[in-house]
C-alpha cells in the first residue's frame, strides 16, 4: 500500500510538469533555428500555435518537431503563422506540414506588390484551412472556463496596414518627437505580420522582421500596442529593425533575441536594449561570435547556445495560471528566473 501511495504521489508530482492538455499555463518556446525564427506557443487549453518555422533543411525541422512532440507533448499544429516570406521564417514549413498535421495556416496570402514570392510549393502546402490575416483579426483559440484569464492572439498589423487606435488614445508626442527614419524598407520584411499575444495581464509582442519605418507606425502618433511584458527582439536583432521608439513606448520587461552566431545582435540594437530602462531580463538564443561580441553579448547565463556547433538549445517561458508572473528558463544551463507581470 505504501509503495502504491508513493507511486501515486510521484505521478501527481510529475504530471503538472508535462505541458499536457489544459495545464492552465501559457508556454512559449523559442526554438533555435540559427538566425531564423520559430516561436511555439502551447496554450492553457493545450493548443499549439507556431509563429514561423525556421530555415529549409533537416536541422530546423527536426528541432521544431522535437519541441512540439517530445518537449511539449503535442501531436498537431493548430495554428501556423507565417510572418513574411523569407526563407529563415517559412523555409521549413512544407516539410513540417508533411511531418505534423497543420490545422490552420495564417499568412499574407498572395497580394499585390509581393516582392519576395515564397514559390508555388509554399502555397500548395497542406493545411485544413488557410486564412489571409488582416489587421484586427484574432486567431480563434479554445478558452479556459468562464472566470479564468482570457487568451488572445491579435494581429496588429500586416502588409504595412495597422489597426486603428482605440478611441481616446493619447498622442505619443514626446517619444515621437525623437523619430528618425531609415531608408531600408525594400523587402518583404516590411510586410511582416505583427502579433500581440495576451493571457490575462501578460502581454507578448512578436513582429517578425518588421522594419524600422513600419515599426514607427505602431507607436506614432499613437501607441497601438500598449505596454508589454515580453518583446521578441524584432528581425533577430538587426538594426534595420528595432526602432527605439517602440522600446521606449511599449516598455518591455523581458527581451528575447533569436539571433544566430554571426547574424543579428547588432551593436546599435544591443545598445538600445541595454538603455531600455524597463528591461529586467535580456536573453539571446546564441552568443554573438563576431569580433564585436566582446561588447555585445549578455552574461553567459542568459544565452542558450555558446558554441558555433551548438546543440540547438531553446529558451522557454511559462506564464502562471493566475497570469501574475512568468518564468523564463534555459533548460540546458539550468537558468530560471521569475518576473512579475505588468498588469
Ligand atoms: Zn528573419
Amino acid at each position: 500500500m505504501k509503495t502504491l501511495l508513493t507511486l501515486v504521489a510521484l505521478l501527481v508530482a510529475i504530471v503538472p510538469a508535462l505541458a499536457g492538455e489544459a495545464d492552465k499555463r501559457l508556454d512559449i518556446y523559442w526554438i533555435d533555428t540559427e538566425g531564423g525564427a520559430a516561436t511555439l506557443l502551447v496554450t492553457p487549453m493545450g493548443e499549439t500555435v507556431l509563429i514561423d518555422a525556421g530555415n529549409p533543411g533537416r536541422r530546423d525541422l527536426d528541432r521544431i518537431v522535437k519541441t512540439i512532440t517530445e518537449i511539449a507533448g503535442r501531436k498537431q499544429i493548430d495554428h501556423l503563422v507565417t510572418t513574411h516570406y523569407h526563407s529563415d521564417h517559412f523555409g521549413g514549413m512544407l516539410e513540417l506540414s508533411q511531418a505534423i498535421p497543420v490545422k490552420n495556416l495564417w499568412d499574407n496570402g498572395e497580394f499585390e506588390g509581393l516582392k519576395d514570392h515564397p514559390g508555388k510549393a509554399y502555397f500548395a502546402m497542406k493545411a485544413e484551412q488557410k486564412h489571409v490575416v488582416q489587421p484586427g483579426d484574432k486567431i480563434p483559440l479554445k478558452q479556459l472556463p468562464t472566470g479564468s484569464p482570457e487568451l488572445s492572439i491579435r494581429c496588429l498589423g500586416a502588409r504595412q496596414q495597422f489597426v486603428m487606435a482605440k478611441e481616446g488614445t493619447a498622442e505619443n508626442s514626446s517619444v515621437c518627437a525623437t523619430a528618425r527614419d531609415k531608408d531600408r524598407d525594400g523587402s518583404d520584411n516590411a510586410n511582416s505580420v505583427v502579433l500581440l499575444i495576451t493571457f490575462g495581464g501578460f502581454k507578448f509582442y512578436d513582429a517578425g522582421d518588421l522594419t524600422w519605418n513600419m515599426e514607427k507606425k505602431l507607436v506614432c502618433p499613437q501607441n497601438l500596442v500598449g505596454k508589454v511584458d515580453v518583446y521578441q527582439v524584432t528581425h533577430h536583432g538587426l538594426d534595420a529593425s528595432n526602432n527605439p521608439l517602440v522600446l521606449q513606448t511599449i516598455e518591455p520587461r523581458v527581451a528575447i533575441m533569436n539571433n544566430g552566431t554571426t547574424k543579428g545582435c547588432a551593436p546599435e540594437v544591443f545598445a538600445n536594449l541595454q538603455e531600455t530602462k524597463s528591461l529586467q531580463g535580456f536573453y539571446q538564443i546564441h552568443k554573438n561570435l563576431r569580433p564585436d561580441g566582446e561588447k555585445n553579448n549578455v552574461a553567459a547565463e542568459f544565452i542558450a547556445n555558446q558554441e558555433k556547433n551548438c546543440s540547438g538549445n531553446h529558451i522557454q517561458l511559462s506564464v502562471a495560471a493566475d497570469t501574475k508572473s512568468y518564468t523564463v528558463a534555459i533548460p540546458a544551463n539550468k537558468h530560471e528566473k521569475t518576473y512579475a507581470t505588468r498588469d
